[in-house]
C-alpha cells in the first residue's frame, strides 16, 4: 500500500515524501482512512509503530479542508500524558503540515506559561497539551475550548496511571458534545475500556500490535546477575560490546541518578532522565542523546514515555519494572519503525517474581543466559522485592508461560491485567 492510496491531500504527500516515508505503517493503513471519513477511533498501538503520523495526517487534512474560522479557535485538541510526547507530536505536527496554512502550538507545565498563552492569544488550529497545564490556562480564561471538533487521547493507559483521570474528565466537560474522538492505548485494561465507553461513539478498533505483546524485531534476553554487581556489568556490555547508544531503564529516580554516576566514572557519556530533572535538563538530555553526544541514556518508565529514538539498537532493563505491562512499552524503544534491536533485562533474585509477571504478559519465556562471573550466587535470597518499591498485590497464581525457542517474541496475547491505577506504585519515578 502506499500513502496516494491512503486519499491524503498532494501538501500532505509531500510533506510525507520530504520525511523519507515511502509507505504508511500498519497502524496508519489502519486508522487514516477512518479518521478522514470523520469516525471515532479506538487504537491498540504503542509508540514506534508510527501512530503519530496515523493520527496527526488525516488530522491535518480534515482542518485544512474544514472552514477556517477567522479567530483560528483551537479545532483539535490532543492530549498526551508527558511533556515529551507532547513536544514530540507538535514537532511532527510542525513537519507534516509545513506546505498547509495551520498553525499549532505545545503547552506543557516545568516551564514559564507566557510564551504559551501569547501563542494562544494569536490563534491556533491545533494544540497539543498535557493536561495539567492545558487546566491551569483554562481556568485562567486564557484558552477557550468551545470549538474543538476533533479530540485525541494518546497514550490513554500511562494517562491513567499519571492518575490523569480526572483532569481528562473536567477537559471533556468543557468541548463541545458533538466532536469526532481518537483515542490511543498501547494496553487495554478494564479502567482503560470504560474510559474509552464514556468518550467514543461507535468506535472504530484498529490494532497495530496485539494488545500486550512485543514487536518481532526485538531480540529480549536475561542475563541473571547478583544484585550487587549490576553496575558492572552493564558497564562491561557498554565499553566492551563498544555500544553507540542504549537506553536503560531503573525503577526510581535515585536508581537513575546513581547508575549515571557509576556510568560517568566509568568514562561512560551519560545522563538520566527523569520526574525530578527539571524541563531544561530533560530536553538536553534527550537532545544529547539523539545527536550522539551521549551513549546512554538512564530513565525511569515516565520519564522514558514516548520518547521518540529512531533505530534505537539497544535497550536494558537494569531493573525490571513492577508493572509488566511497563516491559512492553520499555522494549518498544528499540525495533522502532521496522528496524531490529537488542532487549536484555539484568534480572536479580529478587527480581524473579516480576520476571515471572512479564513471561506471562507477553506469553513468552525470555531466554536465560549466564555471563561469567556475574552469576547470582545460587544460595542468594530471592525475597521479592517489597510493595511500596513495589510490585502490586495479584491474587492469581501466574500460568506457565509458553517458550519460544527462536529467541524472539510471539504475537500471543493475553488478556490485559494492569491493576487499578495506584499512584504510590509510580510516585518515585
Ligand atoms: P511513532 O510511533 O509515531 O512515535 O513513530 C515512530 C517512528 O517512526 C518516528 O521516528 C516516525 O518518524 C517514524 N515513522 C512514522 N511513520 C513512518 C513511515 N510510514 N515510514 C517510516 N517511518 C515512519
Amino acid at each position: 500500500m502506499s500513502f496516494n492510496s491512503l486519499g491524503l491531500s498532494d501538501a500532505l504527500l509531500k510533506a510525507i515524501s520530504k520525511k523519507g516515508y515511502t509507505a504508511p505503517s500498519p497502524i496508519q493503513q489502519k486508522a487514516i482512512p477512518p479518521i478522514l471519513e470523520g469516525k471515532d477511533v479506538l487504537a491498540s498501538a504503542q509508540t514506534g509503530t508510527g501512530k503519530t503520523a496515523g493520527f496527526t495526517l488525516p488530522i491535518l487534512q480534515l482542518l485544512s479542508q474544514g472552514q477556517h474560522l477567522r479567530q483560528r479557535p483551537v479545532r483539535a485538541l490532543i492530549l498526551t500524558p508527558t511533556r515529551e510526547l507532547a513536544a514530540q507530536i507538535f514537532a511532527n505536527i510542525k513537519e507534516y503540515s509545513e506546505f498547509l496554512d495551520l498553525r499549532s502550538a505545545v503547552i506543557f507545565g516545568g516551564v514559564n506559561q507566557k510564551p504559551q498563552a501569547a501563542q494562544i492569544r494569536q490563534g491556533l488550529d491545533i494544540l497539543v497539551a498535557t493536561p495539567g497545564r492545558l487546566i491551569d490556562l483554562q481556568n485562567q480564561g486564557l484558552i477557550s475550548l468551545a470549538k474543538v471538533e476533533i479530540l485525541v487521547l494518546d497514550e490513554a493507559d500511562r494517562m491513567l496511571d499519571m492518575g490523569f483521570v480526572r483532569d481528562i474528565e473536567r477537559i471533556i466537560k468543557v468541548l463541545p458534545s458533538k466532536r469526532q474522538n481518537l483515542m490511543f492505548s498501547a494496553t487495554f485494561s478494564k479502567d482503560i475500556k470504560k474510559l474509552a465507553m464514556g468518550i467514543l461513539h461507535h468506535p472504530v478498533h484498529v490494532e497495530a500490535t496485539p494488545e500486550n505483546t512485543t514487536v518481532d524485531a526485538i531480540i529480549q534476553k536475561v542475563y541473571p546477575v547478583a544484585k550487587q554487581k549490576k553496575t558492572e556489568l552493564i558497564i562491561k556490555l557498554i565499553t566492551e560490546g563498544n555500544w553507540k547508544q542504549i537506553l536503560v531503564f531503573t525503577r526510581t529516580k535515585q536508581g537513575a541518578n546513581k547508575l549515571c554516576e557509576s556510568m560517568i566514572s566509568a568514562g561512560i557519556k551519560a545522563a538520566a532522565i527523569h520526574g525530578n530533572k527539571g524541563q531544561g535538563a530533560r530536553t538536553k538530555a534527550l537532545a544529547g542523546f539523539k545527536n550522539g553526544s551521549l551513549t546512554a541514556l538512564v530513565a525511569t518508565d515516565i520519564a522514558a514515555r514516548g520518547l521518540d529514538i529512531p533505530l534505537l539498537p539497544h535497550v536494558v532493563n537494569f531493573e525490571l519494572p513492577n508493572i509488566p505491562e511497563d516491559y512492553v512499552h520499555r522494549i518498544g524503544r528499540t525495533g522502532r519503525a521496522g528496524a531490529s534491536g537488542e532487549a536484555i533485562s539484568l534480572v536479580s533474585p529478587d527480581e524473579t517474581t516480576f520476571l515471572r509477571d512479564i513471561e506471562k504478559l507477553v506469553g513468552l519465556k525470555l531466554p536465560k543466559e549466564n555471563i561469567k562471573g556475574f552469576e547470582p550466587d545460587p544460595n542468594a535470597s530471592t525475597e521479592p522485592i517489597k510493595q511500596g518499591q513495589g510490585r502490586p498485590q495479584r491474587n492469581s497464581t501466574p500460568k506457565k508461560p509458553k517458550t519460544d525457542s527462536t529467541n524472539r517474541s510471539s504475537n500471543n496475547s493475553f488478556g490485559p491485567r494492569r491493576p487499578n491505577t495506584n499512584n504510590d506504585r509510580r510516585s518515585n519515578r
